[in-house]
Formats: structure tokens, sequence, C-alpha cells
């Protein structure tokens, strides 16, 4: 089968530097449902589009394309009073935007009464290389396509 809109799809990846150097690699199957949900990148579904299982491929994304520019207003401080004990610099916690998106901040570092937080994904700001390996392509049932993610073993759990 290959891959369309309304596909379900399950694959392995790998997240590199674009010198090669690994970042992160699933180490569970990920399943995305196909065709611009917002499941996974635009970039990568381009890439994948009328491909079949087994196929493999390797892609380079720009920060816009994958997990944006950094955007120095996420950079915030917070007195160390409000702080939840046992984070620590390098440890995360989830905080509101001022649109009241939760964003996941990591602690980059506690000075005085002061812990500063950077809200931007690890990943913003690079460009990086996707190494992509399908593994199973099926059709999406009508309730995966009603709910825009996949269901089972290595999809949405509700
Ligand atoms: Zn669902």
């Amino acid at each position: 089968m290959k891959i369309e809109k309304n596909t379900a799809v399950t694959l392995r990846y790998t997240v590199s530097e674009i010198t090669g150097k690994l970042l992160d690699e699933s180490k569970e199957p990920m399943a995305y449902l196909h065709g611009g949900y917002g499941n996974t990148f635009a970039k990568v579904e381009e890439a994948l589009e009328g491909q079949q299982a087994g196929y493999q491929t390797t892609i380079e994304l720009q920060a816009e394309d994958a997990f944006g520019q950094r955007d120095e207003a996420l950079l915030q401080t917070i007195p160390k009073t409000q702080f939840p004990p046992g984070v620590k610099v390098g440890g995360q916690l989830e905080g509101r935007d001022d649109q009241g998106n939760s964003i996941v901040f990591t602690v980059l570092k506690i000075k005085g009464p002061t812990v500063y937080l950077d809200g931007n994904h690890p990943l913003a700001g690079k460009a990086l290389r996707f190494g992509l390996n399908v593994l199973e392509v099926r059709a999406a049932s009508e309730e995966e396509i009603a709910h825009g993610h996949v269901h089972g073993a290595h999809g949405h759990h509700h």
C-alpha cells in the first residue's frame, strides 16, 4: 500500500545535526496519520508521499521547516520561591505563554533568587537531518480520520 492521504504510517526515525551528530532516535516505532493533519512535519510527509513499507530515506530540514527559529521572548525568569522543588539545571517544567498555551521550559541556570528558563524547543534554530524508515502503511479507520490521529500500539492513547 502506498502512502497517501488518510493512511496510517508507522516508522522509525533518527534526528541528527547536519554534521551527522545523532541527537535522537525512536526507541519505539511512531505512527502518524498522513495527509496534512499536522502529526509530523510537512516536509516529512512530502518525502514519504507515494512510498511504501520498507522505504528508507534521509532528508535535511531547515530550522523553519522543523522546530522553528529560536524566540528570545521565550527566555524568561521566575523567582526561585515560585520554583517547584526537585527541578535542577537542565531539567524541565511546564508553564504557559501569553496566550495560555502550554510550553515546556528548560532550566538554564539558577542565580541567587532567580531561575532562568528557556521555552524554546531544544532543537529550535537548528537545521536537522532526519532518517526515516517506513515499517508499515495501512488505511486509517474512519475514527482515526475523524480524530486526526492514529490509534493503536504506536499511535495516540485516549
Ligand atoms: Zn483518537
